[in-house]
């Protein structure tokens, strides 16, 4: 029996600044200092022009070092 992790990323009005700025991670809004990794994009859904975010995951949720 194998269990995936799968993540889910936020839509963006949920995200903190800091998430949508990629200073934190987008799950658990820890701080990301170094092993960030690009998990997707949010539409930010306001302002013009409308564009995708690219928002990041540290190894505190993607479980690599
Ligand atoms: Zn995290």
């Amino acid at each position: 029996m194998t269990t995936t992790k799968e993540w889910v990323i936020p839509p963006y009005a949920n995200l903190t600044w800091e998430q949508h700025a990629g200073r934190n991670c987008v799950f658990c809004d820890r701080p990301l200092h170094q092993g960030a990794r690009e998990v997707g994009r949010v539409r930010r859904d306001y302002g013009v022009p409308l564009r995708d975010v690219p928002v990041y995951a540290g190894p505190c949720c993607l479980g690599t070092p």
